[in-house]
């Protein structure tokens, strides 16, 4: 990007009511077949025309062809039997029924390939796509085959490397890896969480992120947020491993979160994707707070690594929410970059 303060979106953004019931994660589609794929396609295109408008300079199809950004892949996987149902533990937080892997892991046909053909012949800026990270996706599992958490990990990132490849062939720029679960298992993360990323990510050309936060703005995570403390440090933990790593981009909870900012330092030199959209409320963010946070970010991160972002996903939020909030964030880089500007005259 030659652009000052590129901004995205960390993933989701709201679907249309028609297509699937609106403000709800795993929310059903309304519609079946031909009539489905269409109505995917036409809701990708507002969303992407939504993102243009509102001034987002790296673009995205906002998830509007999956139900969930964990779920929708590993339904596509073989070895996975979504009948089979046990209740594990999300991220040691909740209790949720969950799919068993009941067979070796493998992906039979590409899973997002054909969605970002078709995002990338309608838009002429960068695009980002996400894809599930490796610890995410056990997570959400009940292993009943491999019996350990990093054998299925490998295995996983394999299967993600051969989509991010079909992927980066389509013409996506940036290829965002989502591990929530980073900011829970610091020992995995460090001892092969980080590794399996880089497994992803092998012989990729196009650049990569990873997206870390504190999860949808949904209840469960918003009461463990409340359990944390006045200070959260859990980037602290991973952060140096990551800064080593072959990862380009990381994407942060920032703005109302409780991560102190100076932890960021321990990223320098990686470019970063500051989240300066809380979307765990329904109040829209005014420009000039969007700036402020960038303003802080900006002490531990150079302005040409600085791309202004969202805390996470915005699927749950209304779709008025989501545009306001989507506007607040570009206005607010484009503060900063005309203050990058005036500084840069006046030296
Ligand atoms: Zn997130």
């Amino acid at each position: 990007m030659t652009k000052l303060l590129p901004t995205s979106t960390a993933g989701s953004l709201p679907k249309p009511s028609w297509l699937a019931e609106p403000e709800k994660l795993w929310s059903p589609w309304k519609l079946q077949g031909t009539e489905l794929i269409e109505a995917k396609q036409d809701a990708l295109r507002i969303t992407l025309a939504e993102q243009e408008h509102a001034g987002i300079d790296i673009v995205s199809d906002g998830e509007q062809t999956r139900q969930h950004f964990v779920t929708t892949f590993i339904e596509h996987l073989n070895g996975v039997d979504f009948e089979k149902r046990e209740t594990v533990k999300i991220r040691n937080r909740y209790d949720a029924s969950v799919p068993s892997v009941v067979g070796a892991v493998s992906r039979e046909t590409p899973v997002f390939v054909e969605d970002a053909r078709f995002l990338r012949t309608q838009t002429k800026r960068p695009i980002k796509w996400a894809l599930p990270g490796p610890m995410t996706m056990i997570d959400t599992l009940h292993d009943a085959h491999y019996r350990s958490r990093e054998k299925l990990a490998w295995e996983f990132a394999a299967i993600l490397n051969q989509e991010a490849r079909e992927l980066e062939a389509a013409g996506v720029d940036i290829i965002q890896f989502d591990e929530p679960a980073f900011n829970v298992f610091f020992d995995e993360v460090n001892d092969w969480g980080i590794a399996a990323l880089e497994k992803a990510i092998e012989g990729l050309k196009c650049e990569t992120a990873v997206h870390i936060c504190y999860g949808y703005g949904i209840k469960a995570n918003t009461d463990w947020k409340k359990t944390l403390g006045s200070e959260w440090r859990q980037y602290e933990r991973i952060f140096p491993k990551l800064q080593a790593s072959n990862i380009d981009l990381v994407s942060l909870e920032c703005h109302n979160s409780h991560v102190p900012m100076e932890l960021i330092e321990l990223l320098r030199g990686k470019k970063v994707m500051i989240g300066a959209i809380d979307v765990a409320t329904n109040i829209i963010e005014t420009p000039e707070e969007v700036a402020e946070t960038l303003r802080k970010a900006l002490q531990f991160v150079d302005a040409d690594k600085l791309y202004p972002c969202t805390n996470c996903g915005m699927a749950p939020l209304s779709r008025d929410v989501a545009r306001g909030k989507l506007k607040a964030l570009g206005a607010g880089a484009e503060i900063i970059r005309q203050e990058l500007s005036a500084s840069l005259a006046a030296e």
